[in-house]
């Protein structure tokens, strides 16, 4: 294909410059050579990148997509808008990302970035993954959740090369990347599989331990500050080079970019820095949520004379590469979700990192020459408040919405599943729990009609089961379609109902004229408006799809504010709260936490005249609140909630565990292999 080489040749070429570029032949001939290959490179080696644009100039997109998982959308999307520049293409055309509720991938698209979770929908959909040649799972060193399940799942269905053929025309291959350790661990997972090893040159970083956080500081957001202030030393006493900031999330990026707004303006400008002149301070946020063309910005160089200063989450340390960092500055936190066994859900919490991941972070500063990392807490910090490694998140988060994955690809046996590292039993078992409380499996762990339309939501189970409860109403269901969510829009102002409030919003600002402006006008995020219209229009399309089957059907009587507070009992009966005494609450989910309600919520204040509300979730301070809350009546949940207690979860189990065959590999086996139609179409292409 001529044109690709063109394409090819004209390319920018700074990446000729990278490390992975001088052992290009021979990475494609690895990954040409075994099912699964494991390859490692210090980040910025050029992995992410460049193999993919490797590969598909080798040809191999003749026989199918390359795919490029990672666990962040973010890196996803800038990864791809980064490589079609490159390949000097249109996003979205040859070069395109999906991620949850963005698809920009078209007909043509052959080399696809997609987050983990996305990948994982995709094999649940085809578990021999037809349309590919080439899988590479990025970032595995990150050990998210998905990208786990990925590789069990993967392991499972090709490490046996006469099930790996079976459905496909030609094998698949398998390319797993890290950016650190664990090579080992992952070759000897995947059948003793090669490692490929880029050689990369790193540069001494000296790291410094401050004096603001000790370990008695752990609960505290006094770093920010701390952060600024060293932030703005490095400015004025260090010589010229890049400086990258460590923080946990976005409040706190912004936070700490007023500060330095404030503080830079206020100190004279020019500075000589051992020769070198450094005149002002270009401050740049980087988190998940932000718009994408300000995340480009991020990687260009800053004008002469300036420094940079990019104040970023934990999306800097490996998934992506800002070139020209000189200085770090390490807060020493990372937002991370946990499951919190006390209320029973997973919590966004900031925590200490652990050494690994502060050794990681320190080694961005030393890519293209020798840097600095100015650890803000103590040396008594790292020894006794942060762990040796991360925990993989398979390790401390809900499995409910992955376990019901695996079933529905008939894995049946998901304690013996194929875990890099085993998630504790007991999550496990509360997993099951969880999907059988709200029917998605049934007494002896097989997934109903119930959990089958579940699954194709990428929602918490909870939620899902609202949704397709309101989709159900036969009431509503006799309208046309589009109209079936409208149920969730319904609102009446000024009710004591943070979810109709919420609705409320959300309405009034579709059907103004200009949305954008309304928001502006009211005082509301429009970005995050504008990703629940996308949201709504993707659980849209889901719902249509799914009444082509076989939909259920069922009536409701009562008003229109009643009919959806019971639509939102049904996915959230796990979160009931009765009032004890006072203004306190008490969970009904068999924890019994006492609760009170956040004064966020309609219903601050209001407690008096409450008995039974449901909640969306639960903050943890020195109290318990509650938020995103509404009243129900007793008798809505009334049915539900000994479901919440009736089973033990080892029964769901057990029985299950006693049924390992192979039978979970017949779904597979029996499914059609891809028409040779299709694949003549593809080779035309
Ligand atoms: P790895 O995956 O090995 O960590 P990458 O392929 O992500 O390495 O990065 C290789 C190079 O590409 C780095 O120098 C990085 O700065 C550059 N790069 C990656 N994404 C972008 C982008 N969106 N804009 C500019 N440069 C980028
Ligand atoms: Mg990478």
């Amino acid at each position: 294909n001529t044109n690709a080489e063109w394409r090819w040749d004209s390319k920018v070429n700074e990446s000729k410059t990278l490390p992975i570029y001088q052992h290009k032949a021979e990475l494609i001939q690895a990954v040409k050579d075994s099912t699964f290959l494991v390859v490692t490179g210090e980040t910025g080696s050029g992995k992410t990148t460049q193999l993919p644009q490797y590969l598909y100039e080798a040809g191999v997109c003749k026989d199918g997509k390359i795919g490029i998982t990672q666990p962040r959308r973010v890196a996803a999307i800038t990864v791809a808008q980064r490589v079609a520049q490159e390949m000097q293409c249109t996003l979205g055309r040859e070069v395109g990302y999906q991620v949850r509720f963005d698809d920009c991938t078209s007909q043509d698209t052959v080399v696809k970035y997609m987050t983990d979770g996305c990948l994982l929908r995709e094999v649940l959909a085809d578990p021999v993954l037809s349309q590919y040649s080439v899988v590479i799972l990025d970032e595995v060193h990150e050990r998210s959740l998905n990208t786990d399940i990925l590789l069990g799942l993967l392991k499972k269905i090709f490490s046996d090369p006469a099930k790996a053929t079976k459905g496909r025309f030609f094998p698949l291959k398998v390319v797993v990347m890290s950016a650190t350790l664990e090579t080992d661990k992952l070759s000897a997972f995947l059948a003793d599989c090669p490692v490929f090893s880029i050689p990369g040159r790193t540069f001494p970083v000296t790291c410094t331990f401050g004096f603001a956080v000790g370990p008695k500081d752990v609960e505290s957001t006094g770093y920010v500050k701390e952060v600024v202030k060293v932030a703005l030393d490095v400015h004025t006493s260090e010589m010229a080079g890049d400086i990258l900031v460590f923080l946990t999330g976005q409040s706190e990026i912004e936070r700490a970019c007023d500060l330095l707004y404030e503080k830079a303006e206020s100190i004279d400008y020019r500075y000589d820095v051992q020769d070198q002149t450094v005149e002002g301070l270009l401050i740049l946020p980087l988190y998940g949520s932000m718009p994408t063309d300000q995340q480009r910005q991020i990687f260009q160089p800053p004008p002469s004379g300036i420094r940079k200063c990019v104040v970023a989450t934990n999306i800097a340390a490996t998934s992506l590469t800002i070139n020209g960092i000189k200085y770090i500055i390490d807060s020493g936190f990372v937002k991370q979700l946990n499951h919190n066994s006390r209320v029973g859900m997973d919590i966004l919490e900031v925590v200490p990192i652990s050494k690994s991941e502060a050794q990681q972070r320190a080694g961005r500063a030393g890519r293209t020459s020798a840097g600095k990392c100015f650890r803000i807490y103590t040396k008594e910090f790292w020894e006794k408040s942060m762990p040796e490694y991360t925990v993989p998140e398979i390790q401390r988060t809900s499995l409910t919405a992955v376990i019901l994955t695996l079933k529905c690809l008939g894995v049946h046996d998901v304690i013996r599943f194929p875990y890099l590292d085993c998630p504790e039993e007991r999550f496990i078992l509360e997993a099951l729990k969880q999907l059988y409380q709200f029917d998605a499996i049934d007494r002896r762990g097989r997934v109903t009609r119930l959990g089958e339309l579940m699954v194709e939501f990428p929602l918490h189970p909870g939620l899902t089961r609202a949704v397709l409860k309101a989709a159900s109403l036969e009431n509503i269901f006799i309208r046309p379609v589009a109209e079936i969510l409208n149920i969730f829009l319904l609102f009446i102002y000024g009710s004591m109902n943070d979810f109709a409030t919420l609705l409320s919003v959300f309405q009034s600002c579709k059907s103004s004229d200009r949305p954008s402006a309304w928001c502006k006008d009211n005082w509301i995020h429009w970005r995050a408006l504008k990703s629940a219209f996308s949201v709504e229009t993707q659980l849209r399309e889901i719902l249509l799809r799914l009444q082509q089957r076989d939909f259920p059907v069922e009536t409701f009587d009562g008003n229109k504010s009643e009919i959806f507070r019971r639509c939102l009992c049904t996915g959230y009966f796990n979160n009931v709260a009765r009032r004890s005494i006072g203004k306190v609450f008490c969970t009904m989910d068999g924890n019994g936490s006492m609760v009170q309600i956040h004064p966020s919520s309609s219903l601050f204040d209001q407690e008096a005249e409450l008995n039974w509300v449901i909640f969306h979730d639960v903050l943890v301070t020195s109290r318990v609140y509650i938020r995103t809350a509404c009243p129900i009546r007793y008798e809505w949940v009334k049915d539900l909630l000994p479901k919440l207690h009736e089973v033990d979860a080892y029964e769901l189990s057990s029985v299950a565990r006693e049924e390992v065959t192979d039978e979970e590999m017949i779904k597979w086996e029996t499914r059609e292999a891809v028409s040779t139609e299709d694949v003549s179409k593809k080779l035309e292409k």
